[in-house]
């Protein structure tokens, strides 16, 4: 880290609440250390009560951009002065940019999914696909596909089945693919869904520490040999569902390629340099490791 900071050094941030354990701070700082900019990147922790009076406070003290995390990635965008294509589509801003004190928003998890997913591209399009979750990481993974990927059907599962339908209209509507099922999250239903999507995507906080045993199906049988499966969990990088895949031959991703993609497109918007994604990707592998 560096030791000295002066009139010059330009801030950035994350907006969240609670926000103790985010891997933002290591990954940006780390970043600018390497890259050797004039940068740092602060957590704020900051209650919805007081987002509106925080986001005067980043412009008035000229802070370039910040990141913007549970809770309200949707709630932000009613202060947003731009928001950009993919963030309007998604519902969900993760990412501004302070352009002389207008904020601009956009969502970089669009990024996160499309370079962990990139190297499929062939096996994914024209393929069924089955989407665990309905939140709002899952918007942005539904986009992604969508917009990138073209699946044959997506299968949109959930706890509640009522957000998987809702989420699906929604879509629809946005951006005109018709081809979505819904479905309840009940594991000993879904065995053949599983097993003849080309790619399951876990988009659920199932099975993150310190619940680190749960997983959306603990069933062998749910997973091929030849299939992929995308777990957006990041804590612990190998989580049970990845564990079960893996051992039934499937290829298996995790969380960190996607959160280390991500930051990288935001620390390019905010200092117009490219993040050394394989040399932080390592650092924060070593980092969790502890
Ligand atoms: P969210 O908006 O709170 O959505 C949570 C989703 O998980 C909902 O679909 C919810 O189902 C489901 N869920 C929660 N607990 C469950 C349980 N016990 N059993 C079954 N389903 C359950 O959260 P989010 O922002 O979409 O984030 C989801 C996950 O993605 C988190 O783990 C987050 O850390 C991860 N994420 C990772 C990255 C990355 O860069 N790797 C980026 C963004 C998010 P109901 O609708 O039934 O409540």
């Amino acid at each position: 880290m560096k030791d000295s900071y002066h009139l010059n050094t330009k801030l950035t941030g994350l907006i969240g609440h609670p926000i103790k354990h985010s891997y933002s701070p290591l990954i940006h700082n780390v970043a600018f250390q390497l890259k050797e900019l004039d940068y740092i990147f602060l957590p704020f922790d900051v209650p919805t009560v007081n987002l509106k009076t925080a986001l005067k406070g980043m412009i008035a003290l000229g802070i370039k951009g910040f990141n913007i995390t549970i809770p309200h990635k949707e709630n932000i965008t009613q202060y947003m002065n731009n928001v950009s294509e993919e963030a309007s589509i998604i519902g969900a801003v993760n990412t501004v940019v302070n352009d002389l004190g207008k904020l601009n928003g956009y969502n970089t998890d669009v990024n996160g999914v499309y370079e962990t997913l990139i190297p499929f591209k062939e096996e994914i399009s024209g393929n069924e696909v089955s989407i665990v979750g309905a939140g709002g990481a899952a918007r942005a993974v539904i986009y992604t596909l969508i917009r990138y990927f073209k699946p044959s059907t997506i299968y949109l599962i959930n706890r509640t089945e009522q957000r998987a339908e809702t989420l699906k209209n929604y879509f629809v509507d946005k951006m005109k693919y018709n081809y979505f099922k819904t479905r309840e999250l009940f594991p000993p239903d879904l065995i053949d869904v599983f097993r003849n999507s080309k790619l399951i995507i876990n988009a659920t906080s199932v099975g993150m520490f310190p619940e680190s045993d749960d997983t959306i199906t603990s069933l062998n049988n749910s997973f091929t040999k030849g299939q992929i499966v995308f777990d957006l969990v990041y804590n612990p990088p190998l989580t049970q569902l990845l564990k079960t895949a893996s051992s039934e031959g499937a290829t298996v991703l995790d969380g960190l390629k996607m959160l280390v993609h991500q930051a990288a497109k935001s620390f390019e918007m905010w200092t117009g340099e490219e993040m050394p994604v394989e040399e932080v990707h390592k650092t924060l592998q070593l980092y969790i490791k502890g």
